[in-house]
């Protein structure tokens, strides 16, 4: 059920239905939009009893959603949301395309040092680089833990860069929200449906993966977990899916961009580097997903990468991601979007304009 409040609704009469809703045992989600405030209705088994909702001052209409998907869809807010960073000028879901590039774990400060240097002066603004891994072998390395969440912290201060890392399980959530701009949860625990609820109870962005082999509605569900505790700050992000090719390590879909920009206000952006698993592919398919629409990318960059201790074989050289980012700086107007300069380059100006 949603509570569409009219245009000139003021906030006295926005809270007091929020109050009517709770007061029957739901939860309510008042979401701002452009036009008028939507008030979600999450935790209600059946239908709600519209009539009294109808009658309050400022409702001007009571609508069941019938998707399974409430919060996330353009029902509730028809307009993006912008997911926005405290003083940074990077974010995902405007008309500037949110980049976000690192390494795939941090590895030690000097090569994360070394790569950040490189992607600022790239003009990304957000740093990933794992502390905690997910891999598929209990052997291969697992990450610095917090050692590398306090580099990343360093970065932060260094290069104005946000930084954006995983969080693997419960335990560790709290600890990497302490440090991260953006918390990440992998395709892996897409469907960790307890990570999925404490994330929601943070109130800082999170980047959802597509999980493997998680269908649209999967995936708008997971983010639905995260909403429903009342953390509205998700981008999405595709990164590939299993399928039977074997030219590429995962099958980048991009066609999820269109059909979720469709369904959902929530920002979209793409993972070439996971999606394809090899150097080579990254350059074409970030320059196809820009082209296809999506709100960024999350690009794995090393600048030693052959002795990387995971995914070296799909990152790029910093001289690849400023070829990237030359590349998408001339794509992303054709699709109405920008990217952005380096932090504090100043913005030349045309002699005659
Ligand atoms: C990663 O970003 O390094 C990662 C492990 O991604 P995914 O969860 O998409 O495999
Ligand atoms: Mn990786």
């Amino acid at each position: 059920m949603l509570v569409v409040m009219k245009a000139h609704a003021t906030e006295e009469q926005v809270r007091a239905v929020c109050e009517r809703i709770e007061h029957f045992g739901y939860r309510a989600h008042p979401i701002p939009g452009a036009q008028r405030t939507a008030i979600g209705i999450t935790g209600n088994k059946g239908a709600v009893e519209a009539g009294t909702l109808e009658e309050m001052s400022g409702v001007q209409e009571v609508i069941v959603v019938s998707k399974p998907y409430k919060l996330v869809s353009r029902d509730v807010k028809e307009e993006d949301t912008e997911v926005l960073f405290t003083g940074s000028d990077g974010s995902f879901g405007g008309r500037t395309l949110g980049i976000i590039a690192g390494p795939c774990s941090v590895e030690s400060r000097e090569q994360a040092f070394a790569i950040a240097e490189r992607i600022a002066k790239a003009g990304a603004r957000f740093f990933r680089g794992g502390a905690y891994k997910p891999r598929t072998s209990p052997y291969a390395f697992q990450g610095l833990g917090e050692d590398a969440l306090k580099i990343m912290a360093e970065i932060r201060d260094r290069f104005g860069l946000r930084i954006v890392t995983e969080a693997i399980d419960n335990e560790t959530l709290d600890l990497v929200a302490e440090y991260a701009d953006c918390v990440q949860i992998g395709a892996r625990n897409m469907q960790n449906f307890s990570l999925l609820k404490k994330a929601g109870r943070l109130r800082k962005p999170v980047l959802l993966k597509r999980g493997m082999s998680a269908t649209l509605e999967e995936f708008l569900m997971a983010a639905e977990y995260i909403l429903s505790e009342g953390n509205y700050q998700v981008i999405l992000c595709e990164r590939g899916v299993r399928t039977f090719a074997d030219h590429t390590r995962n099958t980048l879909d991009l066609s999820i961009v269109p059909a979720v920009q469709k369904l959902s206000h929530l920002p979209i952006i793409v993972d070439p580097s996971h999606g394809t698993g090899k150097r080579d592919k990254v350059l074409p398919l970030s320059r196809a997903a820009v082209a296809v629409g999506a709100d960024g990318l999350i690009v794995e960059v090393h600048h030693e990468p052959d002795r990387a201790l995971s995914d070296g074989m799909q990152s790029l050289f910093p001289d690849q991601f400023d070829e990237l980012m030359s590349e998408i700086r001339q794509i992303a107007p054709v699709v109405h979007r920008n990217v952005q300069e380096p932090q504090g380059k100043p913005v030349v100006v045309k002699a005659g304009k």
